[in-house]
């Protein structure tokens, strides 16, 4: 494996990581498209749905 592939895949595991602990750490959620977001902001940024719930809140 060169180099450069070998950051390449690094950068992209460690995206991958960042992404999944942003979903853990999520506050809200979508109910329409199950999106999950640190921050409310009414409408979905995803789909534009204004069914954005706390995540701690069940049905
Ligand atoms: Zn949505």
């Amino acid at each position: 494996m060169g180099f450069f592939e070998k950051i390449g895949r690094e950068v992209e595991q460690f995206k991958q990581t960042a992404q999944e602990s942003a979903e853990e750490n999520a506050s809200y959620r979508c109910r329409t498209c199950e999106s999950r977001f640190n921050i409310y902001d009414e409408e979905c940024p995803d789909c534009g749905a204004n069914n954005v719930v706390p995540m701690n809140t069940e049905e």
